[in-house]
């Protein structure tokens, strides 16, 4: 089964994301720059995540949720589900950073 999504870029045109499900195997292709050079692209990393803002139009959401639900069947699924619950904690530790720096600087004054 193949699924088709466009991706955000950071320039004017967006891309073309290629899921490919072949029994508990997994294949993404993209058209970015990255990707014409046999790099691993964060789109579909992104979006293999299941992560929506990576998406270039929200209309995509349900195609997305198809992906996500796809990835839960193959050999992928403990990765991803890895990935996300890191994102998380690391996304938790850095608003919890920017917390205690502003603490600091409120505690830790200029001597005049
Ligand atoms: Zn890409």
């Amino acid at each position: 089964m193949e699924i088709k999504v466009i991706a955000k870029s950071s320039g004017d045109s967006p891309y073309t994301v290629s899921f490919f499900f072949e029994g508990t195997k997994v294949f993404a292709n993209c058209t970015c720059k990255a990707s014409e050079f046999n790099i691993m692209c964060k789109h579909r990393i992104a979006l293999a995540s299941g992560d929506p803002s990576m998406l270039y139009n929200q209309n995509e959401k349900n195609k997305l949720d198809k992906i996500v639900k796809c990835i839960q069947k193959t050999d992928l699924e403990p990765l991803v589900s890895d990935f996300n619950q890191i994102r998380v904690s690391v996304e938790n530790g850095q608003k919890r950073l920017k917390q205690l720096k502003r603490l600091i600087s409120q505690k830790m004054q200029t001597k005049t």
